[in-house]
């Protein structure tokens, strides 16, 4: 599972806690639309394990930052993908991508690419590795078309990828020791994301309690070790609300310690102090102190 951008991450924790304006709640589904994308196509790429991969790969070169949502590395070549997630009718044309109704124009993710690439050599030439670079545009939703595609290697859609994918790897051999360091440089080298997403809240303006987070239904007991949504009837472990719920504390209060009580005001008071303790001390670090008992995530 691919990991979710700061702004991501702070974006859902608010959806149901906060009115989200019209602009968060487009900027969210776009960013929920993408992630759901790259996942998609990293289970695609894992069937081809004897390779080495870096997902949502962020660099900084000459004071800009540029994010590569795949990279494949063989021996002696690189392979960087662009997944998107378009659905719809596009139409291509004069190097350029409209949408096919209205004819508007979309920024190009070719163009796009393109220039990631020749940032993504100077990176590597930097870090003395000689090796050439080459890129594919994934169109990763079944429901995207795109009209007047040209014969191009570097645009695939989702019928192409399968056969793309063999193409590509067909005469690679299984990545050597040389490029599972490449792979684990460039791993230490990643930048995260921890951009805010600009939302102005605070806690007393949120929401309290447990929600499922595909209708935003406030979760109810079903049984000792569950919750239901009554909405929509989906069941969620106490264990997995309660982490989920503690994470998006530290994600919407970055400053604040993570204790019990706080916890259980931020949780809505459904589950008893002793429900949230069990589950916080199974997955966090404890740490006691003078003014109390505070909970940390072990860092990813
Ligand atoms: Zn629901």
């Amino acid at each position: 599972m691919l990991e979710r951008s700061f702004a991501h991450e702070e974006l859902r924790a608010l959806k149901w806690r906060l009115p989200l304006n019209d602009d968060f709640e487009n900027y969210l589904s776009r960013l929920e639309r993408g992630f759901h994308g790259e996942n998609e196509f990293s289970k695609k790429l894992a069937a081809y394990n004897e390779y080495a991969h870096v997902y949502d790969f962020t660099f900084e070169i000459d004071g800009s930052t540029r994010q590569i949502d795949a990279l494949l590395l063989f021996n002696n070549e690189c392979v960087l993908f662009e997944v998107k997630n378009y659905i719809g009718d596009f139409i291509y044309k004069n190097d350029e991508f409209y949408t096919y109704h209205t004819m508007q124009k979309i920024s190009s993710p070719i163009r796009q690419l393109d220039d990631t690439a020749e940032k993504f050599s100077a990176f590597l030439y930097r870090l003395g590795i000689r090796c050439s670079v080459r890129k594919c545009v994934v169109f990763i939703n079944e429901e995207f078309h795109l009209y007047q595609a040209p014969d191009h290697r570097s645009i695939i859609t989702r019928p192409q990828l399968r056969r793309a994918l063999n193409q590509l790897t067909r005469h690679q051999r299984p990545a050597n020791s040389a490029t599972l360091e490449l792979r684990d440089t460039l791993l230490k080298l990643n930048i995260k994301d921890t951009r805010p997403a600009k939302v102005l809240y605070q806690y007393e303006d949120l929401k309290k309690g447990l929600f499922c987070y595909s209708d935003g239904a406030v979760l109810e007991n079903y049984n000792r070790v569950t919750l239901i949504c009554p909405t929509c009837g989906n069941k969620t472990s106490i264990k997995d609300a309660v982490l989920q719920s503690a994470q998006d504390f530290n994600t919407l209060f970055p400053r604040e310690k993570l204790t019990i009580p706080a916890l259980y005001d931020f949780s809505g008071g459904l589950l008893s102090k002793y429900n949230l303790r069990k589950a916080l001390s199974e997955a966090c670090k404890r740490h006691s102190q003078a003014r109390g008992t505070y909970y940390t995530f072990p860092k990813r």
